[in-house]
């Protein structure tokens, strides 16, 4: 391969001695995502797709059948009642945004199991600071129950769920930018299990961003939410989210999606259908290429001496992989070396820069055909102790192995 990438001796050795690592964890890999595939497939025959579901509605989209049908296939996948996936959310965000107002009502009380919220999330809730038009702002009271060793604090749940009463949980499976492991499914259904047996008549909410197909089934929770431009958009889909959960609670989320009363009998799709579900056919796969992806990096960069987690053979609940890169210096030649291995934008040189929320500066590498797209090969990093990088996607191993490659390259060539 030294024809397109001439690693020295050190990287090919470090190179081979991963691929031979990780081969084991890829066939675990390749084991979950055949099962997802097939699911995803046999739910595309169940649902007799066909070329039809794709045409283009326009005005106000009534009677769109092929929007109609990719709800029922992703309910179906997902093993909830029902769904709503659409091009019209901005982001996930907006997406988890719609559920939350959709689910809750002033005065009402929502107990988040799981530490502090993701980043964009926390002006939705404002409930550290005051924001204009989130959350708090409309009556609704938040608590976050602060993670004890990293882990939700079980104890103090079950003493908060017996000592109020709230109308929704919440969760993040995804440790999002923080060195929290992710929560895998299992874990989830046990915060899931606890709130029930305490709490029966409470909502359980899910923020299960990068989380989607990463194991056999998802959580069971009463409401899921996620990003297109992440694992179930396969790539493919421009832009999107979905919501999938109980009846009553996708139809509470219809009318905020669009207005109380009307709900999901309209929506145009203008011909995005065919991106939608050709994205959603390709989220299994793609996953367990990110997956592969990630592995693959921490086993390299663990052979080349920087600590890395989750580690090449630990159990994954999502594909973020960070790595702790020590410098400052290291950060930055690492996001060269990644920008350097895309397909677009590899000639750009990404620098560290102030980003609105963030008290340091930020730097992050992404040569993406869908903007932004975190599927994608991408790293993004905050300026600070301990110099981690986060790492994600990749639309397909081989490609993937040549950013890290790179990565690995700029990293070595500062070392003293
Ligand atoms: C990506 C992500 C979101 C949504 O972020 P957007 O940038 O708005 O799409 C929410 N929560 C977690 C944990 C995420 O990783």
């Amino acid at each position: 391969m030294n024809e397109f990438l001439k690693l020295n001796d050190t990287l090919k050795n470090a190179d081979q001695k991963a691929i031979s690592l990780c081969a084991d964890v890829f066939k675990k890999i390749d084991e979950t995502t055949l099962y997802n595939q097939w699911k995803v497939l046999s739910a595309f025959r169940e649902f007799r797709v066909s070329e039809s579901h794709f045409n283009a509605s326009t005005g106000y989209g009534y009677d769109d059948f092929g929007r109609d049908n990719l709800d029922k296939i992703v309910a179906h996948v997902f093993g909830t009642e029902d769904a709503l996936m659409r091009y019209t959310f901005e982001s996930g965000t907006t997406t988890i945004t719609t559920g939350l107002f959709g689910v809750l009502r002033p005065n009402d009380k929502m107990l988040i199991l799981t530490g502090e919220v993701y980043d964009t999330l926390q002006g939705v809730l404002g409930h550290n600071k005051a924001v204009d038009g989130s959350l708090t702002d409309f009556g609704v009271k938040i608590k976050v129950i602060p993670l004890k060793n990293d882990k939700p604090d079980i104890e103090l749940i079950k003493k908060e769920l017996k000592a109020d009463t709230y109308k929704a949980v919440y969760m993040q499976r995804s440790r999002g930018y923080s060195l929290r492991p992710s929560l895998t499914v299992e874990e989830i259904n046990e915060l899931i299990d606890i709130t029930k047996e305490l709490s029966p008549s409470t909502y359980t909410l899910l923020d299960n961003c990068y989380g989607e197909f990463v194991e056999k089934e998802e959580p069971k929770a009463d409401l899921l939410m996620g990003s297109l431009i992440k694992n179930p958009g396969g790539g493919i889909a421009p832009c999107g989210g979905y919501l999938a959960g109980t009846a009553e609670l996708i139809e509470k989320c219809a009318y905020r999606m669009t207005a109380p009363g009307v709900g999901r009998e309209v929506g145009a799709t203008l011909g995005h259908n065919r991106e939608l579900y050709m994205g959603f056919f390709n989220g299994p796969n793609v996953t367990g290429e990110a997956l592969k992806t990630a592995i693959y990096a921490s086993a390299l960069f663990e052979i080349i001496g920087f600590e890395a987690l989750p580690r090449y053979s630990d159990k994954r609940a999502d594909i973020i992989e960070s790595i702790l890169l020590k410098t400052p210096e290291n950060l930055i030649e690492f996001c060269k070396g990644i920008q350097l291995g895309a397909p677009v934008d590899s000639f750009v040189e990404p620098v560290p820069a102030p980003m609105p929320g963030y008290d340091d500066d930020v730097i992050m590498a992404a040569g993406a055909f869908t903007l932004g797209s975190s599927i994608e090969l991408s790293a993004d990093a905050p300026l600070r102790a301990p110099y981690a990088v986060y790492l994600q996607g990749s639309l397909n191993f081989n490609s993937g192995r040549f950013g890290i490659l790179k990565a690995a390259e700029k990293v070595l060539n500062i070392q003293k």
